[in-house]
This record gives structure tokens, C-alpha cells and sequence, in this order.
């Protein structure tokens, strides 16, 4: 539950969320889409606690961030739209040291971790050191990593730039398949299609304001004229 968030940075006149509140459910994939500059990336840094905001409230399952932020950060697997890694260490090395710092029963870790790199194809380089790896792979390291404590939300910021088309679509069955395990996954993406394909609902963000919050087919009813989201889309941000 995400309650009339809003925030201003430091020097800006402009605020980068203005009084957003959306909820989400168990099972949902949920999309966040708008221009550059929009607040995608404020409002997601917001709800997992890394950024503060200036009012508004989270919660999840009556854990509010404000009043108990570890609770509510133990239930939140996050990917950042720069993904930084501990280049020394090898895959297989950094996948542990994220496991123990969220106490996952090392048994239950590697299994998962092998699971997990086997879906991404990522299994042949798990014991080479991470500055070897290509962007992508770091990527997709980051990606795994979110997901070994089993996090009851599940969200990712731009996940799909940078990804070849193969871990594209990997990593698309994976969002699938992690909500339809009762989970909730939120992701933001300049990619239209991804969301009319992958998404149960959207929430639409420009200049810091939520403009559209549905589900793509009532979002496409509601601008009748239009044939794709795509479409929608332009005609939606251009008018604020
Ligand atoms: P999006 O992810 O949708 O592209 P952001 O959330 O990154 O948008 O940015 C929203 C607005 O907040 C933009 O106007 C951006 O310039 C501003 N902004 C983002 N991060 C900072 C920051 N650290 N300091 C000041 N302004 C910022
Ligand atoms: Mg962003």
C-alpha cells in the first residue's frame, strides 16, 4: 500500500512525486511506465526504503516502513536501475554473501541459487570473478540475488535494458511465474510492449503524478480511439 507519497529534492522547485498512492495485490505484476524523468525511479528508491520520503506511508501486510523499515526490507527484493556488484568476488561468492546477510538456510540457498542461475543461463560462469563478466551478466547476477531471501515483492527498476532477447524473455517467465506463486512484482520499463504482454495492471506517472492507474484493456477502452498502448501512451503524457 503506497499512501499519498510525495517528495522534493534538495534545490528543485518541481516535486518528483506528487501525492502518489496506488496498492498493489498478491499475484499481480504490476508496471510502472512514463517519460524520462517522470519519477519511476524516485517512486520505486521510495518504497523500498532507500530514499526518504517527505510524506506519505508504506506498508505492506501492516509492516510500515517508517516504524519498522529492517521487517519491511526482509519481504522486498529490489534491482536498481545501476547495478553494482562486488567485482572481486565470484558469482557463486557474492550470491552467498547476500544469502547470509539475509539468513537464508545455507541448504535452501544453493539449491535456489542453482535454480535460479540455470534459468538465466548463468551457471557456467558463477565461479569467475564478477569484473569479468559482461554488463549483462552483472545484470543478471543483481537479479538473482533479489531473489534468494524469497521476497514477497519483488521489484525491479528498467530490468530489461541491457538484456540480450534470450534473458529478456527468461527474465519475463521469471516475473510471470514469481507472482503467480502469490507474490507481488513490480517493474519499470520505456518498453510498451513488455507491459501490454507481461502486466496485470499499469500505473501511468508523469511529472511526479500518478495519471492512469488500470488495467491495459480499461486504459485502451477509456482512450477508445487508440490501437496500441503505445499510442495511448503518447497521447496521455503529451496532454499534462
Ligand atoms: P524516471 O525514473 O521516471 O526517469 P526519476 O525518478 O529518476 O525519473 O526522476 C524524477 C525527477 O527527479 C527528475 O526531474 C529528476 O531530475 C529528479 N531527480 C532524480 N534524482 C534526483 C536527485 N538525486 N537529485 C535531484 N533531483 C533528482
Ligand atoms: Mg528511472
Amino acid at each position: 500500500k503506497i499512501k499519498n507519497l510525495s517528495k522534493t529534492y534538495k534545490n528543485k522547485q518541481e516535486k518528483a512525486l506528487d501525492n502518489v498512492s496506488l496498492d498493489v495485490s498478491r499475484g499481480e505484476i504490476f508496471g510502472l511506465v512514463g517519460p524520462n524523468g517522470a519519477g519511476k525511479s524516485t517512486l520505486i528508491k521510495s518504497i523500498v526504503g532507500i530514499l526518504k520520503i517527505d510524506e506519505g506511508e508504506v506498508s505492506l501486510d501492516n509492516i510500515y516502513l517508517s516504524k519498522d523499515a529492517t521487517s519491511f526490507k526482509a519481504e522486498i527484493g529490489y534491482v536498481s536501475d545501476n547495478h553494482t556488484v562486488m567485482e572481486r568476488l565470484t558469482g557463486r561468492e557474492y550470491l552467498h554473501f547476500i544469502s547470509n546477510i539475509y539468513k537464508v538456510n545455507p541448504e535452501e540457498s544453493k539449491a535456489l541459487i542453482s535454480e535460479l542461475t540455470e534459468k538465466f543461463s548463468l551457471q557456467g560462469a558463477l565461479d569467475d570473478v564478477i569484473n569479468t563478466y559482461s554488463h549483462g551478466m552483472k545484470q543478471k547476477l543483481c537479479i538473482i540475488a533479489t531473489l534468494i531471501h524469497k521476497p514477497k515483492v519483488w521489484i525491479l527498476d528498467e530490468p530489461l535494458s541491457g538484456l540480450d532477447p534470450q534473458s529478456a524473455y527468461d527474465l519475463k517467465m521469471m516475473m510471470k511465474d514469481y507472482a503467480k506463486q502469490g507474490n507481488i512484482v513490480i517493474f519499470s520499463t520505456h518498453v510498451l510492449e513488455v507491459v501490454e504482454k507481461v502486466c496485470d495492471r499499469v500505473a501511468i506517472l508523469n511529472k511526479g503524478k500518478l495519471i492512469e492507474l488500470d488495467t491495459i484493456d480499461n486504459i485502451m477502452a477509456k482512450y477508445g480511439k487508440f490501437e496500441s498502448l503505445e499510442d495511448a501512451f503518447i497521447s496521455i503524457t503529451k496532454k499534462v
